[in-house]
């Protein structure tokens, strides 16, 4: 097996903006490793959805480029690039059957009908939903939908697949299973996740590696022990604090402020 590339995703000094003028997101550099479920964290507005959408091809770096399988993407349209996608609301087609759902990106890769059907067949299986395959999605319950949109990311084998919020219109209990059931396929079918959510607790049951962003920069970008253990400053530790017993080195917190500890020394409010 060929060894595991550290920079399989390669964002370089990538910044983006909207109107000209605002730097949405500034100066990003990340490296994703082959195989890794790398999760961006971080308030809302803080560019995580921008950051992806410029890695699936649909918005463009304004400076800066992005690289994928050591190749420059920075012109390559969305479909070229081979990558699976899963947003939040679903975006299953309607009127379309959960089969012809999952069928779409096979046909527009122009696969054989038999491949088509035996593809349906294994992706409906994997994520346990093979009699439901004649049925519309508005026969299915929310957590059906989302189990069918991420066969729908999966059916054409991509290595790289990309979630934005996949699970955040599900109920608590549903989300918490749909989380191990996401977590189950990447560590079985050995794919890169790139995932986006605001929710500290989804981000650290699931992460190899978090990067927590706020305001368009990656405050600290570690695995979900490092984050814990050694928050870079205060709005690391305050975010991924704030709803969990964080054991890293706050001294103390008033509610809206807190002081660190940092590494090598001093503290920060
Ligand atoms: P997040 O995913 O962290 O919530 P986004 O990447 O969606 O953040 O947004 C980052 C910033 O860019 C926000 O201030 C948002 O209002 C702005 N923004 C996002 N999309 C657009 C757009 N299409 N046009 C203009 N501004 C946008």
């Amino acid at each position: 097996m060929n060894k595991r590339q550290d920079n399989y995703v390669s964002f370089k000094d990538v910044q983006k903006s909207y109107d000209g003028e605002t730097l949405v997101v500034k100066n990003l550099n990340m490296d994703i490793a082959q195989g890794e479920f790398l999760t961006m964290l971080g308030p809302s507005g803080s560019g995580k959805t921008t950051t992806l959408l410029m890695l699936a091809g649909f918005e463009v770096p304004t400076n800066g480029h992005i690289y994928l399988d050591g190749q420059p993407i920075d012109n390559m349209p969305p479909h070229k690039r081979n990558i699976g996608m899963v947003f939040q609301n679903y975006a299953l087609f309607p009127h379309m059957t959960v089969e012809e759902n999952l069928a779409f990106p096979l046909q527009v890769r122009k696969m054989g009908k038999a491949e088509i059907e035996s593809r349906i067949k294994r992706a409906l299986d994997m994520v346990q939903l093979g009699i439901y395959g004649k049925r519309r999605p508005a026969q299915l319950s929310g957590g059906q939908q989302q189990r069918v949109a991420v066969a729908r990311a999966l059916v054409f084998d991509p290595k790289l697949v990309l979630m934005d919020e996949p699970l955040g219109a599900l109920d608590k209990q549903l989300r918490e299973q749909m989380q191990f059931e996401v977590k189950h396929l990447h560590d079985r079918l050995g794919i890169t996740i790139v995932y986006v959510t605001h929710d500290q607790s989804e981000a650290l049951t699931m992460s190899n590696r978090i990067a927590v962003f706020n305001d368009g920069i990656i405050q600290q970008l570690a695995t979900p022990d490092d984050l814990y253990e050694r928050p870079l400053n205060a709005f690391v530790a305050q975010f991924i604090g704030e709803n969990n017993k964080i054991r890293g080195r706050i001294k103390a917190t008033n509610g809206t402020t807190c002081q660190v500890e940092i590494e090598g020394g001093g503290t920060v409010q």
